[in-house]
């Protein structure tokens, strides 16, 4: 047996209003004149007190990013073509937003010290040369992506994360203060792939002692948040921001399981982003997870959430594009369903599966 020896994110902030703090952070690791590189979602575009306070020097740039979709590889291929033509280097990059803004902050950071596409590092252990120094500052709770050894993209051929020992960020600042605007929708979506996170680590076959920990403390966090009170108030900010991060700890050291191998396919042939397409697939999955799924439908209710159908008037070409996509995740079925699953998650079950979502 040989176990995971994974890296972890060096140094984190936290606290309400450390954004602040940013500037005193960023200050030693400048190199020369090389420039720091935000990439801002675009909810804060016209936010101008907001854009006052990111700490801007020399010859720093701000992208604002449309995260309409979820990050494309050739999206990442142009930011870093053109950084590379514009300044050769830069000290970093800084990732401000939710997954998206993360895993485009992460990509690009490896992508300045690597040649070629990024499509070319889709899958585990294909990169070579370690990233710029690169920062995640989260705005919105959930992903994990904050904690995560990988920068997810939708490529030319698959939906699949970089996963490398030089993905993870070097530093973190968790500010819950950024969380504020986020719709209810949105923050459910997100909030709910943190407690799927959960209920797939801590019924999975990967499960450890190390994954439990975190998985226990985060699945408590989001049931006091979503079942435990009846306002949202700051403390339930506070509180999501600490589940999201634990519970990209738990699947650090185990896997996700089948909402997420489902909802990749969702993803890959209709768009579905993440947190919605987690929650659309989880909602039909109770064979699998009995009392995960009881709770989410409490919470869905508690909320007055809507779930969407999407799966509606596919074609044969795109259920079996689905198909072959979440069957992919071989990792994500074994650690559900154990050794055997491929004689249990049949690709008949699963389109029977799909045609539910
Ligand atoms: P997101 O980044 O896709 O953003 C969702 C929406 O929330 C966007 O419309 C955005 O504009 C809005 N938003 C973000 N912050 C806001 C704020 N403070 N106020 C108002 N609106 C705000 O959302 P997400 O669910 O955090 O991330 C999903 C992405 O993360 C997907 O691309 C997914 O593949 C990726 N992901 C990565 C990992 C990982 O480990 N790297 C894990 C899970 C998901
Ligand atoms: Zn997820």
């Amino acid at each position: 047996m040989k176990y995971r020896n994974f890296p972890m994110v060096p140094r984190v902030v936290f606290g309400r209003g450390s954004f602040d703090q940013l500037d005193e952070i960023l200050e030693p690791k400048r190199k020369g004149d090389a420039p720091m590189i935000y990439f801002v979602d675009h909810v804060f575009e016209h936010n101008e007190a907001f854009k006052k306070r990111i700490p801007l020097r020399g010859k720093d740039e701000v992208f604002f990013v449309d995260t309409t979709h979820e990050p494309k590889t050739k999206n990442i291929d142009q930011f870093r073509d053109r950084l590379k033509n514009e300044y050769g280097t830069i000290s970093g990059t800084i990732g401000i937003g939710g997954g998206s803004m993360m895993d485009t902050a992460k990509a690009v950071a490896l992508m300045m010290n690597n040649p070629g596409s990024s499509a070319d590092y889709q899958g585990w252990d294909l990169v070579k040369n370690p990233a710029v120094y690169h920062v995640g500052i989260p705005t919105i709770s959930g992903t994990g992506a904050e904690v995560a050894r990988t920068a997810v993209l939708t490529g030319p051929e698959k939906k699949l994360g970089i996963n490398s020992d030089f993905t993870p960020f070097d530093q973190l600042l968790l500010d819950p203060e950024l969380v504020h605007g986020v719709s209810v929708n949105q923050r459910f979506y997100t909030g709910m792939d943190c407690f799927i996170h959960c209920v797939e680590s801590l019924n999975g076959t990967y499960l450890n002692a190390f994954s439990k920990s975190y998985g226990e403390k985060s699945q408590e966090l989001c049931e006091k948040v979503y079942l435990g009170k009846d306002v949202w108030d700051d403390e339930s900010d506070d509180d999501m921001m600490m589940a999201s991060f634990h519970g990209g700890m738990s699947i650090a050291y185990s896997q996700v399981g089948v909402a997420h191998a489902t909802s990749y396919g969702l993803a890959f042939v209709l768009g579905t982003h993440h947190g919605i397409g987690n929650s659309i697939a989880f909602n039909q999955l109770e064979e699998f997870y009995p009392d995960g799924v009881a709770k989410f439908k409490k919470m869905i209710e508690k909320w007055h959430i809507d779930i969407p159908k999407v799966c509606v008037n596919l074609t044969e070409q795109q259920y079996e594009t689905m198909i072959k996509v979440s069957l992919g995740m071989a990792p994500l079925w074994e650690n559900a369903l154990g050794k055997d699953w491929k004689s249990i998650m049949t690709p008949e079950r699963l389109r029977a599966l799909y045609e539910k979502m």
